[in-house]
């Protein structure tokens, strides 16, 4: 939609712009058409984003310069007449329809001295040449419309979150992310949540361990499910805490798991399989009612987990690799096999 408003701004040939200039704008500038009901969606919409292109235009004014002086949003993305107000046209002596080359002689600004709101505008002006002709360019001078700038002039920012890089990463199995994202969200709809909300009547924890079922618990308070996780600690020789839960394994997760490093990444493929493994088996208790016992479900982790880390290659051959590797069965062809080759090639993932 910002296209097409550059694409009126700089006359570019087309059917779409002759039309709009003989039927909508009607020799009215863009800037000053008022929108109307009869107007199609895509012109109402092209109206409501005037404001949101004005700031992405950089304007260079020529000495003969035909944009309007009051409305084109040719001084610091704003158009006079919004910064000033329309008494300021009266005072000035000027016409509603007075084009910039009206305040400007011989290639220098001339602005009416009398009117003292324009006097900041004239003092600014001095740092603005004046060139030959006019020309519009959008975000830096000298550049046409670019898709990616006017997303980003758009669209909302937001400060990443810390857990971003270990949710999704290079070589994650999707569904796995997605579980583990929900959990970084508290999203999973655990006993305890449904329970106060009168879903259901009972919140016990499906692993028979007898207590109330919540993320805390379920990740990895409960002792079946800290059995799971406590072997895939072990598999990725890490030391295994006395007390778990899922905020004291979400801050372990931030501080050990980042990293380029292959027994960092096998640390958050470990986790986020566990996850999704240990939250698919109390699914399935619940709604299949089919109970694994935990080393099966440490099965299913190792199995995921080591096919997808058979898909590694180049990785340095030190004691903590290869025990990793071992502890999970993953074949050994992941290491470097050529001497020549190693710290030539990066190590990587064939993903
Ligand atoms: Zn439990």
């Amino acid at each position: 939609m910002m296209r097409l408003v550059w694409d009126i701004l700089t006359d570019r040939t087309s059917l779409w712009v002759r039309w709009s200039k003989a039927e909508i704008l009607k020799e009215c500038s863009l800037w000053r058409l008022e929108p109307m009901q009869s107007h199609s969606v895509t012109w109402k919409s092209i109206l409501n984003l005037r404001a949101q292109v004005a700031a992405n235009l950089v304007y260079s004014v020529g000495r003969n310069s035909s944009w309007s002086l009051w409305h084109d949003p040719w001084f610091q993305n704003c158009s006079l007449i919004s910064r000033l107000g329309s008494r300021v046209i009266y005072d000035s002596g000027l016409s509603r329809d007075a084009t910039i080359s009206e305040v400007i002689l011989d290639s220098a600004w001339i602005w009416p001295e009398h009117v003292g709101q324009l006097r900041e505008i004239s003092i600014a002006c001095a740092d603005i040449p004046i060139g030959q002709h006019d020309s519009i360019s959008w975000h830096v001078k000298g550049r046409p419309f670019s898709f990616k700038s006017a997303w980003e002039s758009i669209r909302a920012t937001h400060s990443g979150v810390p857990w971003a890089k270990i949710v999704w990463f290079k070589g994650v199995i999707p569904r796995h992310a997605f579980c583990f994202w929900l959990s970084f969200h508290k999203a999973h709809l655990t006993l305890d949540k449904l329970q106060n909300i009168g879903m259901v009547q009972c919140s016990q924890c499906s692993f028979g361990c007898g207590q109330q079922e919540s993320m805390n618990h379920l990740f990895f308070e409960c002792p079946f499910t800290k059995s799971v996780w406590s072997k895939v600690l072990e598999f990725n020789i890490c030391p295994i805490p006395t007390a778990c839960s899922w905020d004291s394994t979400a801050s372990w997760a931030l501080g050990r798991t980042k990293g380029r490093q292959f027994y960092r990444w096998m640390r958050r493929v470990g986790l986020t399989a566990t996850i999704y493994h240990c939250w698919r088996e109390r699914n399935n208790r619940i709604f299949k009612h089919v109970a694994t016992p935990p080393f099966q479900v440490v099965d299913r982790i190792a199995f995921d987990v080591a096919k997808k880390a058979a898909l590694c290659w180049n990785i340095p051959d030190t004691p903590t690799n290869r025990a990793v590797v071992e502890n999970w069965g993953i074949d050994e062809s992941v290491f470097i096999t050529d001497r020549l080759l190693a710290g030539s090639r990066e190590t990587g993932f064939r993903f």
